[in-house]
């Protein structure tokens, strides 16, 4: 089983497949996992097997040990191409979430003004207006769209509370396209978002949306789950081109 358990608030830097040199910001707590949705992908594991004991970093401490890291990394010459929201679990689920952003923002423009600040999000928050507004501040807001199926969603994503797919299209409309849409596909055990049932209308949700730029991807380190294989290389660039043959920029990571 396999299961990564990032340090909090700071992580990395890590090279990123799709972001670059990425200085990692994890809001959740350092000794467990915690999110809104629970993927049978998740390389956190299953929320029941990693339960934290410690409470999230407060806004103070993730301000603080950002600023150190970017201070010893501005000291070695090697300075990072993105500040990226993620770790073990959602980080638009920190109740000061808006307010760290804004801090980070700071940060950024202080020390390495050419980096972006990039958010990936499972999209469960964006109800929230104070959420929608600080991901209207980040340079990439990177918001998760695995399939438009409520079926395979309960599956493979695994809500851990009330979650309409449709509902969630439409605020994803109302970022106006300050948004970039991540989509895993993948196959096995008993599930597969990468044919034409799921795709035809994943795609057409997408050109609803009208986002910067999708990024599809697949798994790609080991999963709680067992029995998951990857998309195909294949399946992504088909997919990859249809969003492109659609006018939106995409791109496949495999
Ligand atoms: S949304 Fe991300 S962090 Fe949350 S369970 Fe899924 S993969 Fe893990």
């Amino acid at each position: 089983m396999g299961t990564i358990i990032y340090n909090s608030p700071i992580f990395g830097p890590v090279h990123s497949r799709r972001l670059g040199i990425s200085l990692g910001i994890n809001l959740m707590p350092a000794d467990g996992k915690m999110c809104s949705f629970d993927c049978i992908y998740c390389e956190c594991g299953f929320n029941k097997d990693h339960r934290p004991t410690l409470p999230r970093p407060t806004r103070e401490e993730v301000a603080r040990k950002l600023e150190e890291k970017l201070q010893e990394m501005a000291a070695a010459g090697q300075l990072p191409d993105v500040l990226t929201f993620a770790g073990n679990g959602e980080p638009t689920c920190h109740p000061h979430f808006a307010e760290i952003i804004d801090d980070s923002i700071r940060l950024r423009n202080r020390y390495c003004p050419k980096a972006k600040v990039c958010v990936l999000s499972n999209s469960t928050m964006i109800h929230r207006l104070e959420v929608h507004d600080a991901l209207m501040r980040v340079d990439d807001n990177i918001l998760k769209l695995d399939t438009v199926d409520p079926q395979y969603i309960n599956q493979v994503d695994r809500p851990c509370g009330v979650y309409d797919v449709q509902t969630i299209i439409e605020r994803m409309k109302a970022f106006h396209g300050h948004i970039i849409i991540q989509t895993m596909f993948m196959q096995g055990d008993g599930v597969d978002n990468t044919g034409e049932e799921y795709v035809s209308p994943w795609l057409e949700a997408v050109k609803e949306i009208k986002p910067q730029q999708v990024m599809v991807y697949t798994i790609d380190r080991d999963t709680p789950a067992q029995g998951l294989e990857k998309a195909t290389r294949e399946q992504l660039d088909s997919i990859r081109d249809r969003v492109i043959e659609a006018g939106i920029p995409c791109t496949a990571s495999y």
